[in-house]
């Protein structure tokens, strides 16, 4: 299973109080033998740097402010993507190879600017549904798109939202029937880990939400279910490991549209032509 962690300042807050929960992390590394792709936004850079990383982590960007990528504009987005890059690899003098767009909102534009920016993959979108943000009708596998490698979220069976600690704290312990028999990838805040509800920057809604078993219980959940699975790798470790060839899944081509035939393929073809697209994502 892959395991990823998004490292961003603590939740309505511009602490990162929450960094004092990775040193568990990195324990539980080494004694599994295991490595974990932490995706960091590029604000956080220094904090990170100051705890020192182990070599079984690899870097990846998750923006520079962590702001809704289909929010902003074009020069916006390039350069959220590029200056990410170019602060983590010189603060913490690694090569950035991976991004995930902040709260899984993509932009059509997303693989190509990566793509241009020098990265490889990509870990943005959620195989699952979000009320009010996506609802992405593909495989929780990976594929290519744009000349970069898609490493898409898994979500819950049954309740098709984002398979991470976030929802199997918040559904504890029905979550736990509806886990994955399988799961490949798996995603979690350490902010999470934190007593505390989410700051007043936050919604009254996500501070309640994101408030249901924080903490000790947290803790105690992504543990339990991390000894479950013996082992992790990080995104990098598991494609190296692929054999299989991955397909080429082109922006407006999700499952139901790309299964029909005729003139909704053909309109689709213009449509791809004049870049008008928008990838099952609500906004
Ligand atoms: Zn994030």
């Amino acid at each position: 299973m892959i395991l990823t962690l998004d490292i961003e300042h603590d939740w309505g807050l511009e602490t990162t109080k929450s960094f004092m929960f990775l040193s568990g992390i990195f324990n539980w590394l080494e004694d599994t033998k295991s490595s974990a792709t932490l995706f960091v936004t590029g604000n956080v850079a220094e904090p990170l740097n100051e705890i020192g990383l182990p070599k079984r982590v690899e870097i990846a960007s998750h923006s520079m402010s962590h702001p809704d990528l289909t929010k902003i504009s074009e020069n916006d987005i390039i350069n959220e993507i590029q200056e990410s890059k170019a602060t983590l690899e010189s603060i913490l003098k690694t090569k950035v190879k991976g991004f995930r767009a902040p709260y899984f909102m993509a932009p059509p534009n997303l693989w190509e600017i990566l793509f241009q920016s020098g990265y490889k993959y990509s870990s943005s979108l959620v195989a699952g549904y979000f009320p009010k943000r996506y609802h992405n009708k593909i495989k929780p596998f990976p594929f290519t798109r744009n000349g970069i490698t898609e490493v898409p979220l898994q979500s819950f069976r049954l309740l098709h939202v984002p398979f991470g600690l976030s929802f199997m704290r918040i559904m504890w312990p029905f979550s736990k029937l509806i886990t994955p028999k399988k799961p490949y990838i798996f995603y979690y805040h350490p902010t999470e880990l934190l007593a505390e509800p989410p700051g007043p920057a936050e919604g009254k809604f996500i501070r309640i939400l994101y408030g249901i078993n924080r903490g000790q219980m947290a803790r105690k959940i992504l543990y339990q279910f991390l000894q479950k699975q013996g082992q992790a790798v990080s995104v990098s470790k598991y494609l190296s490991g692929l054999e299989t060839q991955l397909t080429e899944i082109p922006i407006n081509l999700p499952n139901k549209v790309a299964a029909s035939k005729g003139p909704i393929k053909e309109k689709l073809k213009t449509e791809e032509k004049s870049g008008n697209s928008g990838q099952g994502v609500s906004k």
